[in-house]
């Protein structure tokens, strides 16, 4: 074909690098266009946040040759511990129960960019356009035309297949003309990290609140990464307050288990929306990553969930190097990832209504699941399967087999 590239991935942020890592041993020439270069302060994906990843996306990470550089910052979570403020049910899920090293990995998103970003630079077969944007794509059934803004000019590319993996608020998916239901949570997760006077003990916290979930995941030198849910309108005053006050209302809501909260890092606010494209492929072009589904971070699902979509798609295109982009290809992407992807967003929106439903019966109904859950181990081990990332059928790269 005459194509510029096999495959344009538009988006070189979590999950759009991590593809292009999964992809550098086949035969494709591959270009990544992103806006901000992979150490910009300013770079959206590889901000200060961090991120629970599942075992199963550990392996995927090993697989593809970035683990060895993440695991020295990669803080396992060896228990999870799941409450709700004001009530007696508790319940804990062990790895040790669930056969594996670690339920999952609490790794800084800065981390995932230093350990992937070297794999794309080094790859022969891929070409790195940053600081540049796409700007505006048109399809026809044999290729996509992409108009790519770099340095003072545009340029334009063709490509067999483009990869739209450029975040919640996609213009790509606008431009490819697919639309997308948007349900605003109206809460925003503030982020920040803590030191406590006790040591986390590699626990991962759940605690479901009156304003929303909050997670406390364990981080190295024995901080605390925390992604506290509040409603929007309150969202102001709680980055408002400093930090001993802050501190003071954190440790209203997540109790005494650490001990008492020491200090408290900078708070940054997410806006948090469940976004779901309605078609996750056109002719020639894959949605991937926020693009194709937001989701709350209740859980950790997000990433992971992404991360499982980038093995299967890596997968189908090494079945499909001669039409990256072709109508099978995309079909037999498609067919795979829908269930997997129906579950889990049911999954974390279910828990995000149930938890937040204030009406007595729901609550003392959700209190007494907690505690059944507590005593089924069959389900535990069903849950704690999904939540690694272990259900279902699994691409080669979760299993820990290369593409080639
Ligand atoms: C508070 C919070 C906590 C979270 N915690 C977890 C967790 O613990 N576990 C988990 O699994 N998930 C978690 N997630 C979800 C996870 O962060 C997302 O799934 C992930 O960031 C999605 O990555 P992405 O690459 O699809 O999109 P983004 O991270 O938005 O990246 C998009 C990239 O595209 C680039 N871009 C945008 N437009 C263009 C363009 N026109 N041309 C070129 N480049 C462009 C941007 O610069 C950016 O680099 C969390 C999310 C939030 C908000």
């Amino acid at each position: 074909m005459s194509w510029d590239y096999d495959l344009v991935i538009a988006g070189g942020g979590m999950v759009g690098a991590s593809l292009a890592a999964a992809l550098a041993p086949l035969d494709l020439r591959i270009a990544v266009v992103e806006t901000h270069l992979p150490d910009a302060a300013e770079q959206p994906s590889f901000d200060e946040r961090s991120t629970a990843v599942a075992y199963g996306s550990r392996v995927i990470l090993e697989t593809i040759g970035c683990w060895e550089a993440i695991s020295p910052h990669a803080t396992p979570i060896d228990t999870i511990h799941i409450s709700e403020r004001g009530r007696p049910g508790i319940s804990r899920i062990a790895a040790r129960e669930q056969g594996v090293p670690a339920l999952g990995y609490v790794v800084p998103n800065r981390v995932i960019g230093h350990a992937v970003w070297p794999l794309l630079e080094s790859a022969s077969n891929i070409e790195l356009l940053t600081p540049a944007s796409v700007e505006g794509v048109e399809i026809d059934a044999g290729e996509a035309v992409l108009s790519v803004a770099i340095g003072d000019g545009i340029r334009r590319i063709t490509a067999g297949l483009l990869i739209a993996a450029d975040g919640a608020r996609s213009r790509l998916r606008e431009a490819l003309g697919v639309d997308a239901s948007v349900s605003d949570y109206r809460q925003n997760a503030v982020v920040t990290t803590i030191a406590t006077a006790r040591p986390h003990r590699n626990t991962a916290y759940e605690r479901f609140t009156d304003t929303g979930p909050l997670a406390v995941l364990p981080l190295d030198d024995d901080r605390c990464s925390v992604v506290w849910t509040v409603a929007r309108e309150t969202c102001d005053t709680v980055l408002g307050w400093d930090d001993d006050a802050f501190m003071a209302k954190l440790q209203e809501q997540f109790g005494f288990r650490l001990g008492e909260i020491e200090r408290v890092a900078r708070r940054a606010a997410y806006p948090l929306y469940l976004v779901q494209a309605q078609q996750q492929t056109r002719p020639r072009a894959v949605l991937l990553g926020n693009a194709a589904h937001g989701l709350h971070p209740v859980a950790g699902q997000g990433f992971n969930l992404s991360l499982r979509d980038v093995a299967a798609l890596a997968e189908t295109l090494a079945e499909h190097v001669d039409d990256p982009g072709g109508p099978r290809m995309l079909a037999q992407y498609d067919d795979w990832r829908r269930a997997d992807q129906k579950k889990v967003i049911a999954f974390t929106d279910g828990l995000v209504r149930l938890f937040t439903n204030p009406l007595a019966p729901v609550r003392g109904a959700r209190n007494a699941g907690l505690i059944m859950f507590e005593l089924l181990p069959g389900a535990k081990r069903l849950f704690a399967r999904h939540t690694m990332g272990r259900a279902g059928k699994l691409p080669r790269l979760a299993r820990g087999v290369p593409l080639v």
